[in-house]
Formats: structure tokens, C-alpha cells, sequence
């Protein structure tokens, strides 16, 4: 694919809490759909670090199909991603969807998400490409490999070389999984690109039940790590339950992945 050589040749250090993130490949980052509160975080983060993740996820910024679903507080959450983050010492992943949030979000969060539904999103890409933070870009849910790829070059080309891209399924004629997990596209990228390739099992299935399996074969499709959602008690997750995993299943796929090392 022209202009896309680069993704061939830079050499992706991306450093997060000043460690190279990807020291202990698959890295895995897990953590509730969103940040419900103080108390309920701490005790996720506590446990996910427990279980051996190497960060934690939780959405602050959350961007919700329906405007009847849960809508998230935004800066509250911020604040409680601070203070969780200080205590239990895991570097946080968390969505971003607003170019205007970028600034004040970069001072706290250590991996900046872009969300499938902003992967278009060229003032945020922009945005993001100003600052020195690493990004996980996520697919968006239609796109193909060659827009995904360009997105990515919008941040690195602005002058942010640190970008990491997740695939979380895209849309095709089977509804009944929430999505299709498109594997044969990070054997692909690990293949023929040098940029870190995440994988979410949890989106990409949207089935707490595949979540396990998907995990694996994942891992065994050259994932450079996993992003899943886990929560101390998933039916009460406030967004996306039904997806959601126990921190004994997290345990599970944690203890098999590092096992087959
Ligand atoms: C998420 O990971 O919190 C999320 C909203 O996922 P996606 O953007 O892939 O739908
Ligand atoms: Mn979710």
C-alpha cells in the first residue's frame, strides 16, 4: 500500500510510566467498560493487578450508540482515574473523543484510546498527533485495513510516533456475535507492519462466554496484547455486562498466555 512503508520501518518505543510497554509481550490491559466510581475502580484496579495485567482500562469519556444508555460524568471519572492510578500504580488506558478534552486528559491518562466510532475523527487525530502521550487507535467498526492504517498515519505523521492499533471486530452480515473479529488482519499486520497490533475480545465478541477462546487464538494470531473488560462483578457493570468477564476468568487467560511462553 503506498505511503504506508513507514509502518514497515519506525520503530514503535513506546514508553508508558517510563518502562517500554511492550517489555512483556502480550501485554494485557483489562478493567471495567467505564469507571463507576470510586470504590468500585479501586477495587477493580486492585484486582487486576492481582490477576498480573500490565494496565488498566476504564472508559471516562464514554461514547454511547444511544443517548439512552448510561452517558458517563466525564471530568468526575477523570478525577477518579487520578486517584486510582496514584494508589494502585497501573498505567490507564481511557477513550478521548473530543480534540478539545485532549490537553487536559494527556495529564492523567497514559495510553489515549480513539474509539471505534472516532477513528474518522481527523480533528482529534490531529489533536493526539500534538501531544507526546501514546495511542491506541481502534478499528472503526467499518473500516478497512487501508483507511485504518492512514488513520494511524495521521498521528504519526503529525509527529507523534508512539501509536499502538487495536482491532475490535467490524460489522458484516453475522449479527450473531456484536461483531466480527477480524484475525486474519492482525496475522496481517504482525506480518507485514512493525506497528503493535491489541486485540479486544470483548467488543469483538460482545459474549463473555467467547471471551476466553477468542483471547487465545488472539494471542496465536500474533496480537501484540489484548485489551478485555473485567469487572469484581460484571453483571452490575454499568455498560456492556453482558461482555464483561470475572477477575477469575482474567486470571485464567492471564495464567495461559504467560504459560505458553
Ligand atoms: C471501548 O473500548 O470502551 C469502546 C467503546 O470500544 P469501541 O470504540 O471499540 O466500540
Ligand atoms: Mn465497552
Amino acid at each position: 500500500m503506498e505511503n504506508l512503508t513507514a509502518l514497515k520501518n519506525i520503530k514503535f518505543d513506546i514508553d508508558v510510566m517510563g518502562m517500554d510497554f511492550f517489555r512483556n509481550k502480550p501485554v494485557i490491559i483489562a478493567g471495567p467498560c467505564c469507571v463507576e466510581g470510586y470504590k468500585v475502580y479501586r477495587d477493580i484496579a486492585l484486582k487486576v493487578k492481582e490477576a498480573g495485567a500490565s494496565a488498566l482500562r476504564g472508559g471516562a469519556f464514554k461514547v454511547r450508540t444511544s443517548p439512552f444508555e448510561f452517558q458517563s460524568m466525564e471530568y468526575e471519572e477523570l478525577k477518579i482515574i487520578k486517584e486510582v492510578k496514584q494508589e494502585v500504580g497501573l498505567p490507564v488506558v481511557s477513550e478521548v473523543s473530543d480534540p478539545r478534552d485532549v490537553e487536559k486528559a494527556a495529564d492523567i491518562i497514559d495510553i489515549i484510546q480513539i474509539g471505534s466510532r472516532n477513528m474518522y475523527n481527523y480533528s482529534l487525530l490531529k489533536e493526539v498527533s500534538k501531544t507526546n502521550i501514546p495511542v491506541m487507535l481502534k478499528r472503526g467498526m467499518a473500516a478497512s485495513l487501508k483507511e485504518w492504517l492512514y488513520a494511524a498515519m495521521y498521528i504519526i505523521e503529525g509527529g507523534n510516533k508512539k501509536v499502538m492499533l487495536c482491532e475490535r471486530g467490524i460489522r458484516t452480515f453475522e449479527n450473531t456475535t456484536k461483531n466480527t473479529l477480524d484475525l486474519n488482519t492482525v496475522a496481517l499486520i504482525r506480518e507485514e507492519y512493525n506497528i503493535p497490533i491489541i486485540v479486544d475480545p470483548s467488543h469483538g465478541t460482545g459474549n463473555r462466554d467467547l471471551v476466553y477462546n477468542i483471547s487465545l487464538a488472539s494471542i496465536f494470531a500474533g496480537a501484540s496484547g489484548l485489551m478485555i473488560e473485567a469487572h469484581t462483578n460484571p453483571d452490575s457493570s454499568f455498560s456492556d455486562k453482558e461482555q464483561t468477564i470475572s477477575i477469575e476468568t482474567l486470571k485464567l487467560i492471564i495464567d495461559r498466555i504467560n504459560s505458553l511462553r
